[in-house]
């Protein structure tokens, strides 16, 4: 069987910004949400974006466990993110979590603590699965951004919604959702989520060095393509509830 082995494309960028896929810089790849995807799970959702292919199962509030984890006067919210052995395009994945499975796991649940109105469920759990199925660069983002859409299905207030979306640099160019080229071998990956009714960052990371202008470019951005994926999000909660409509209605 023939091995892939990926190398350094000659150019990411044209000089009239058209990026190595085709995009211009400040398109999104192709996005879907699709909300209640996992009958068993309290709310779910699947996410496609780009290659990426992402699960998220969300249960609870249920009563914490192991008992001494339990926060008397909130809930304690849990976030476990995983890429699948299979996940990588090229590579596999040795399974289990590592340094990175735990931080990714840590920021998401971080990313979304702010909009849970935590202080109604003293003594419970909420657990979050962010399941990467195929991983294409962005699924941090992605993966907040699904789990923002599960809580929502799985019934539990919440503020609004958090949406995550990345952005990059790639040689003079701040580009939007760096594909899986652009982020391995770019200048620069921003992976940034908002809470979006007020505009509030509940995460921003960074690698890459950007100058002052550049990083407020980036910010604008990534803020822009996130409403376009709040708008995806909004439209995959209706999509869910107008279908449970739809077959109360045939039931009758
Ligand atoms: N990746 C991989 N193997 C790994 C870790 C990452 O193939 O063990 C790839 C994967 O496609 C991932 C991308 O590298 O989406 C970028 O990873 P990063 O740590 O920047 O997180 P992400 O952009 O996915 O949030």
């Amino acid at each position: 069987m023939p091995i892939f082995v990926e190398k350094k494309p000659d150019k990411l960028i044209s000089e009239d910004g058209t990026r190595i896929d085709g995009r211009k810089p400040d398109e999104l790849r192709p996005i879907e949400i699709k909300v209640g995807v996992l009958e068993r799970a309290d709310g779910s959702a699947y996410v496609k974006w780009g290659g990426n292919r992402i699960l998220v199962a969300v249960y609870g509030p249920r009563a914490a466990h192991p008992r001494h984890q339990a926060i008397p006067h909130e809930a304690l919210v849990r976030c476990r993110y995983d890429m699948a052995p299979f996940s990588p395009s090229t590579d596999r994945k040795k399974p289990g979590p590592d340094r990175r499975s735990i931080e990714l796991s840590t920021v998401i649940e971080e990313a979304l603590k702010p909009v849970i109105f935590k202080e109604m469920f003293g003594g419970t759990a909420i657990d979050i699965f962010v399941e990467v199925l195929r991983s294409d660069a962005g699924t941090r983002v992605a993966g907040i951004t699904g789990a923002s859409v599960a809580l929502a299905d799985a019934g539990i207030p919440i503020r609004g919604l958090v949406t995550g979306c990345s952005v990059g640099k790639v040689g003079d160019f701040i580009v939007l959702d760096p594909g899986h080229e652009e982020d391995m071998w770019g200048d620069g990956d921003m992976p940034v989520a908002f809470f979006m009714e007020t505009g509030e960052i509940t995460l921003l990371q960074a690698d890459g060095q950007y100058t002052y202008d550049e990083f407020q470019r980036a910010l604008k951005l990534a803020y822009n393509g996130c409403k376009q994926v709040y708008e995806l999000q909004k439209r995959a909660i209706i999509e869910k509830y107008e279908k449970l409509k739809l077959e109360g209605e045939t039931d009758e």
